[in-house]
């Protein structure tokens, strides 16, 4: 997109692809150039673009890539840039259909604070809801002092205040299919078609790879990155313990901890589980913990 917001289809120069893989020794990141990337490049008689250079990254999210046919990536880490320099994330969740799942947005928290990117919660369908649960989970998410946002695109609840929470960021949306994120974008800026389904990838190396990423702008310095077709982002890479600074209500208690390599799952004079027993840190989110410390385990050893 240049300054006019004009699409415009850019080609990566050879010269990039070298140094970036000289840069990062043993992480074989698999997308060179991301959706939310600012980059120069100069403009081809035809009307496309060559990238001279990707201007550095104020954050990005990614996730562990999948493994690729016929590859050997042993020893090594292997990436894939979803989007870069995004202001917001927002966790899209429904709380029927498919029903809330509170591990889930727990493990997108700790994506969000690992990037370095705000997140906020959307729970959407609150149209369905019957019980009155859902406080629960509203007011545990909003004491740790996280946005969230109850919507419906049936009776239109929380949009506007959705809208302009959004407004004058790039904000990227996360969810899995079926909350309604397609639905809500829509209700957001009707004037757009969100439906964007598969994004064909025109990497000319003729590697494959599976981004899905559109970055659409929806207002005036408002962008949208929608994540059509990326099922999972989970956590990875991150040492076990600095977990716990991720779960961001647990950081002043960390300070109290014995060792400071402490995972806060058995150690003595751990400030973390002395929180939690006090009632300060709420079972459901120290369980997350735990579940999470678990999966990053084995991870470091894919
Ligand atoms: P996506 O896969 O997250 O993009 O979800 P869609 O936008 O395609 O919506 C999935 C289904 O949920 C569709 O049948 C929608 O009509 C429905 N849906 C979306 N938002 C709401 C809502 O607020 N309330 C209810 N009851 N249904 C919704
Ligand atoms: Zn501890």
């Amino acid at each position: 997109m240049d300054k006019n917001g004009d699409e415009i289809r850019c080609y990566l120069r050879g010269k990039i692809l070298n140094e970036y893989k000289l840069k990062k020794d043993k992480l074989i990141t698999l997308d060179i150039a991301a959706v939310g990337d600012i980059v120069e490049f100069n403009l081809n008689e035809d009307g496309t673009g060559v990238i001279e250079e990707i201007l550095e990254r104020k954050n990005h999210i990614s996730r562990k890539a999948p493994r690729m046919k016929g590859a050997s990536y042993r020893g090594e880490r292997l990436e894939q840039i979803i989007a870069a320099n995004v202001d917001k994330m927002i966790i899209v969740n429904s709380w029927e259909l498919p029903k809330f799942n509170n591990r889930l947005v727990d493990r997108m928290l700790v994506v969000a604070e690992s990037s370095g990117v705000a997140p906020s919660i959307v729970i959407n369908k609150i149209d369905l809801d019957e019980s009155n649960v859902r406080n629960k989970f509203v007011n545990l998410y909003r004491s740790i002092g996280y946005k969230v946002f109850e919507t419906s695109t049936i009776n239109n609840s929380g949009i506007m205040e959705l809208k302009e929470f959004i407004r004058n960021s790039v904000a990227l949306f996360w969810g899995h299919s079926g909350v309604g994120k397609s639905s809500l974008l829509n209700k957001l800026y009707p004037d757009l078609n969100f439906k964007v389904g598969e994004v064909s990838d025109y990497n000319k190396r003729g590697r494959h790879t599976t981004v899905t990423a559109v970055m659409k702008k929806v207002e005036e310095n408002t962008f949208v990155i929608d994540t059509p077709g990326i099922r999972e982002i989970d956590p990875y890479g991150i040492k076990k313990e600095d977990l716990g600074h991720f779960f961001i209500e647990f950081g002043e208690f960390i300070q109290n901890c014995r060792f400071n390599t402490c995972t806060h799952y058995h150690e003595p004079g751990c400030g973390v589980i002395e929180a939690y027993r006090d009632g300060k840190i709420s079972r459901e989110r120290y369980e997350s913990y735990l579940a999470l410390l678990e999966t990053i385990e084995e991870d470091l050893f894919f």
